[in-house]
Order: C-alpha cells, then sequence, then structure tokens
C-alpha cells in the first residue's frame, strides 16, 4: 500500500499477488479507518503519523476480529451484534430519537488512577451493553463523552458514534444556534477525570495562535479553537491554577538566594514586580538545566520562615519530586508562582484560554471549548515538553491572578427558575459562549426537579444515586454512570429513586 497523492493516507492500492485482495473502500471503511487512526494516534499521548501501510492492515485485522464485512454498494444503516454485550454499527446514522443514552470512552494516560481506584472507569462500566471492563492494572485517566473524534461517545442503542447521529440529524439534535454560530458542532467536550499524579504542567493556546498552530502542525494541534474550561470538583481535589499575586510571589525570591538567578537581567531582588517580572522568572525557570532546577529544589525543601516559604511547600514538594524526580521544573513554577488549591466536591475552577494550570489529583466532570490543543512545559517527560518560549510568551496574567480569577462559583437557579422549577438545581456559567454546566441535586425518594428547554444541545451524566428521566414523551431508568444527550429545545425532568445517595446529575448544555 502506498500513500495517495490526492486522499492522504486512506487509499489502499493493489497488494502483491498472493495476498488476499484489497478491500473496497466504503463510507464506513473510511469511518473505521478514521476512528481507529485517532485510537493509534492518541494511544500513547502523543501525536503520530499513522501511516497507510500500517492503519489498513491494523483495520482489516479489526475487521476479522470482529467479523465485519462491508460490500461497496452498502450504505444504508445497520447494526452487527458480534459478540455479546458488543455491538459495532457499521455506516451512517438514520433519524434519531431527540433523547438518548450514550455511552463514552475511556482513556489511559499514565497519570489516571488505577484499575476501580479510577472514578471515570467505574462511571464508564456503568453503562449496560458496552464491551468495557475495568482491568486491575490498567490507568484510567479519563473517560470521554462529546463527539470529538478521539475517544468518542456513541449512541448507545445502535453504536452509533455521537458525531454521525447529530450530523445526521443537525437542525434537529443541534438546533440553529450550534449550526449557524458554533460551527455545526457539538461546541464544548465533557470528561470525567480522575487524577492519581499531576497532570502536565499547561496551558490552551487562545483561538489566534490556536489557527497558526494548527495550519503549521496540524497533526499536533488538531484544532483552529480555543479551548478555555473548567473543571467541578466530584471529590476532594487538588490543583495549580493561574497565578498567585504577584506581592506573594516577589517576597520569597527575594528571601532566597539561590532564587536571583531567575530574575530578569538586571532586576535587584527587591525591586518591584510586574507581569513581565513573572513571565520572565517563568521562562527562566523553565530553561534551567536539570542540575540547577535539583539543587533549587533541595535549598526549597526545607522549611524556613525565614525564606518567606509558606508551610504548605516542602511537603508538596516532596510529594511532586515523588512523581516526577527531584529536576523537574513544574515543581518550581507551580510552587512559587502559582495558586494552589484543594477544593471538595462542588467546588469549580474556570481556566481561560493561555491559562496556566496543573491538576494534581481528584475526581473531576471538565467541560471545555471543543479543541484538543495543549501546551506542555513540566510534569511530563521532556521529550513531550512543547518550546518553553512559544509556552511563556503565550501566558496570559488576566483572569488568572488571584484565587478568586480561577474560582468558579456555582450560583442557585433557585425555585421557579426556568433552568430548575424546583430549585434544586446550581449553574456555573463561566465567561464563555460554548456551555454553562447545570448541577442538579436530588436528596432522596419523591424529590425531583425540571430543567428546562436549552437552545443548543446538552449532555448529562449520573453522578450519584439513581433514579427516573423523562423527557420527550419518553421514561428512563437512570443509574450512576449513565450519560444521555438532549436535544434542543426539550424539557428535562429528573426523579430521585429509593437508594439512599440520591440522585446527582452533571449537564452541559448550549
Ligand atoms: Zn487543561
Amino acid at each position: 500500500m502506498t500513500p495517495c497523492p490526492h486522499h492522504g493516507s486512506f487509499h489502499p492500492t493493489a497488494e502483491p499477488s498472493g495476498q488476499a485482495q484489497p478491500r473496497p473502500i466504503t463510507q464506513s471503511r473510511l469511518s473505521r479507518a478514521g476512528e481507529l487512526g485517532a485510537m493509534i494516534k492518541t494511544a500513547n499521548g502523543r501525536h503520530l503519523d499513522v501511516a497507510a501501510a500500517v492503519l489498513w492492515p491494523a483495520l482489516d485485522e479489526l475487521e476479522d476480529n470482529r467479523q465485519l464485512t462491508d460490500s461497496p454498494s452498502s450504505t444504508a444503516a445497520r447494526t452487527n451484534k458480534t459478540a455479546p454485550g458488543e455491538i459495532t454499527t457499521i455506516t451512517t446514522a438514520t433519524m434519531s430519537e431527540r433523547v438518548f443514552q450514550l455511552a463514552g470512552t475511556c482513556n489511559n494516560y499514565p497519570w489516571g488512577k488505577k484499575g476501580r481506584q479510577s472514578l471515570a472507569a467505574q462511571l464508564c462500566a456503568k453503562t449496560p451493553g458496552t464491551d468495557f471492563s475495568i482491568k486491575d492494572d490498567e490507568y484510567y485517566s479519563e473517560m470521554w463523552f462529546g463527539d470529538y473524534p478521539d475517544f468518542p461517545a456513541r449512541k448507545l442503542s445502535t453504536g452509533e458514534l455521537l458525531k454521525d447521529v447529530l450530523q445526521a440529524n443537525k437542525e434537529k439534535l443541534l438546533g440553529s444556534k450550534v449550526n449557524k454560530h458554533m460551527g455545526g458542532q457539538l461546541p464544548f467536550l465533557p470528561k470525567i477525570l480522575s487524577i492519581a499524579k499531576a497532570l502536565p504542567l499547561q496551558i490552551h493556546p487562545n483561538r489566534d495562535l490556536a489557527s497558526k498552530l494548527h495550519e503549521k502542525d496540524p497533526e499536533k494541534f488538531t484544532d483552529d479553537n480555543h479551548k478555555p474550561e473548567i473543571a467541578v470538583a466530584l471529590s476532594k481535589f487538588e490543583l495549580f491554577a493561574g497565578w498567585k499575586p504577584l506581592g506573594e510571589i516577589a517576597p520569597v525570591f527575594a528571601a532566597v538566594p539561590e532564587l536571583h538567578q531567575f530574575l530578569p537581567s538586571g532586576t535587584s531582588p527587591d525591586s518591584k514586580w510586574t507581569d513581565k517580572t513573572l513571565r520572565e522568572v517563568t521562562r527562566n525557570l523553565l530553561k534551567a538545566s536539570p542540575e540547577t532546577t535539583k539543587s533549587v529544589q533541595s535549598v526549597l525543601s526545607t522549611s524556613s520562615t525565614a525564606k518567606n516559604i509558606p508551610d504548605y511547600m516542602p511537603s508538596l514538594l516532596q510529594r511532586l519530586q515523588s512523581q516526577y524526580g527531584p529536576d523537574d521544573a513544574g515543581s518550581l513554577v507551580a510552587l512559587l508562582c502559582m495558586n494552589f488549591f484543594t477544593f471538595a466536591a462542588g467546588d469549580a475552577v474556570y481556566i481561560p484560554a493561555d491559562g496556566i494550570h496543573a491538576y494534581l489529583a481528584g475526581d473531576i466532570v471538565e467541560c471545555m471549548a471543543r479543541s484538543n490543543n495543549v501546551l506542555n512545559s513540566g510534569f511530563c517527560p521532556r521529550a513531550d515538553r512543547d518550546n518553553v518560549d512559544l509556552f511563556t510568551d503565550t501566558l496570559t496574567f488576566s483572569q488568572a491572578h488571584s484565587r478568586d480569577d480561577m474560582y468558579l462559583p456555582s450560583k442557585p437557579l433557585g425555585k421557579g427558575s426556568h433552568q430548575s422549577r424546583n430549585g434544586r438545581t446550581v449553574v456555573y456559567a463561566p465567561p464563555m459562549s460554548e456551555f454553562d454546566m447545570f448541577k442538579t441535586d436530588l436528596q432522596g425518594p419523591g424529590d425531583e426537579d425540571v430543567l428546562g428547554a436549552h437552545e443548543g444541545p446538552a449532555v448529562a451524566i449520573v453522578t450519584k444515586g439513581g433514579g427516573l428521566l423523562e423527557a420527550d414523551g419518553q421514561q428512563f431508568d437512570v443509574k450512576e454512570g449513565y450519560i444521555f444527550f438532549v436535544a434542543p429545545g426539550v424539557e428535562v425532568t429528573w426523579k430521585a429513586g429509593d437508594g439512599k445517595d440520591g440522585l446527582q446529575v452533571h449537564t452541559a448544555a448550549v
């Protein structure tokens, strides 16, 4: 097989004689190849260029294993039951209901929690009728449940990709606001994260930079969109997010002689800091040699009030060192310059485009503008780090310069409001147009709330308990982990079941 100059890599040519005939390219094989490409591309967290020579044989093998066949003329929707409990659907989507259950997809980054400790895996496994089962020795970092090509959600009853269902029913399922003004796809991407150790110290580039990076390197930067995000804690959640006020950062650098080397040249240790100082200090910290980083960390690992080092720093430094070693520059930037938060369930953070953050531990619902672009600078192997100058030149200092900037409060909607008829729902409303996040908490039997229709699409996940969902003339028994798509214009009623946990639902909606 050779790459085709006209069609990129998805184009088989004749096999040498004696081997099996190449299978015809159908719509469904292309779509499967695309999925497989995305899986290979992201399996180890790096974007690889998947050559045709690898992709097509891999697809052949997958089709053989699952006994999938496909004739060139077959474009009608059909579903193959391939193994007990496993459904694989071939081809494009058909007419769809306005409310339907989804199955999410888990990934396995090494910072995730292991086996059953991972809430992402636990919730994913609760959806019935999928082939997902939890392996004790596997890391489960995230479950995604949007229409993004990586780790895609599927319509549970048919196995179709959510993306295909939405694209085949755009007006009905996405609505005119999303189709006219928001790209005609789900504008947000919801995820559950289960974090055992620090994620890379990162930013998500703004729209301008994203489109430049995407044009230059579409394999690595898959989107031309910005990616502001929110994270809502489901348990204790520890994170670094945004910058400390300059007045808290500068005194530590003034008091510790070993830190003077990171100040911009010509700056005295006592001079007043500006955001420019902070940008240069961050650059210098990230560019320091492993030896320098290591020796400075050993100075900081002993607590000393004389050095203005906050009490939490030495133990937190030890923890980060146990995860990424004593020479990771991410630890210095995070501890010296960034806010450290310990959230309880229900607390939330808003990360603006270009906002620095590193999540450290806990289980969260995360939702972001539709994009997968990231620049990394620490808490990851050196080979995975992006250019330090690109990273530091992009950093934002507005909307991200104190604890209050970063904290995203939940607002009660109040009884009788459109989004919460019984007042059991709160909203997290980040300053972005792509989505709001609603959290419905029902205490016990008989408790219910009605969420009025949204202008755009919504995706809801049951994060605790169980009960009933009534919408669009349908009724669903719901349990923890169940995920639903809700079309624009559909009112939804959630009712708690008899269990002691009540019912908790997180809903992202346009
Ligand atoms: Zn992020």
